[in-house]
């Protein structure tokens, strides 16, 4: 079986939600420079234009929007746990209530890393990222020793998790990319007759593909065994190739 592109095109009403850094650019070294090219930028463009459009990603509102640069679309930012769309924006209650603590831990951590060479603290308002990279593997131990006690320090408040070479903290919430897409869906009104499409690549959005099941059409990019998406893309070229053709279908 294949992704039903045809039936996505002709379809009178469509939601497409896509994640950002490995389904619509490729994973660089340097975060602040994944910027779509000007074809890309333009395709989405005219493709949110039959169709919603929402961009699903870890990086910050702010950031994305930056990135992307279409202030048509929608966004789904920190996972899930901000969104705006028009002129209508939402944060989570529960992640607004934690700014204070999340800055509290970011400035300690700061601190105490100072002579931790190549720690990058990235703030993202709700959310954070402790990036450990170009730091020597000898002292990656310490770092993560500082992280958990400055958590602890803040009771159940936040939480830590792992990704590539970088600690997210995060506040402690049972939310994320799926949560985030059902709160923008009920934004949407009445689901009757609209078809729907998420694209991600990541442990992340797996969430998001197990609330949509049997909701929409749900599609991993790239070659992880698990996963709970009913179709597979190889990379991201492919995804925009999918992108091309839905946008063709729909704007002939
Ligand atoms: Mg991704």
């Amino acid at each position: 079986m294949s992704i039903p592109v045809q039936a996505l095109g002709v379809s009178p009403a469509l939601l497409v939600l896509l994640d950002y850094d490995g389904t619509l650019i490729g994973l660089r070294g340097r975060p602040e420079l994944a910027r779509l090219s000007t074809w890309r930028r333009r395709l989405l463009d005219e493709l949110g234009r039959t169709a919603v459009l929402a961009i699903v990603t870890g990086r910050g509102l702010g950031e994305i929007q930056e990135l992307v640069g279409i202030p048509s679309l929608a966004y789904i930012g920190n996972h899930g746990l901000e969104i705006a769309h028009g002129n209508r924006t939402w944060v989570h209650p529960g992640a607004t209530e934690r700014r204070g603590d999340l800055a509290s831990v970011l400035r300690r951590i700061r601190t105490r890393t100072a002579d931790l060479a190549g720690v990058i603290v990235e703030d993202k308002g709700l959310t954070a990222g402790i990036h450990y990279r170009l730091l020597d593997r000898p002292r990656v131990g310490r770092l993560k020793g500082i992280v958990h006690e400055e958590l602890e320090r803040r009771g159940a408040a936040l939480k830590a998790a792992y990704g590539k070479k970088v600690i997210e903290i995060r506040p402690n919430l049972d939310w994320g990319k799926g949560r985030g897409v059902l709160e923008f869906m009920g934004w949407l009104g009445p689901a009757e007759g609209r078809s729907l499409i998420y694209i991600g690549d990541d442990r992340t959005d797996e969430d998001a593909f197990r609330v949509l099941a049997g909701v929409g059409t749900t599609v991993r990019v790239g070659t992880a065994k698990d996963s709970s998406a009913e179709f597979r893309l190889r990379g991201v070229g492919q995804v925009w190739a999918l992108l091309r053709a839905l946008t063709a279908l729909r704007c002939p």
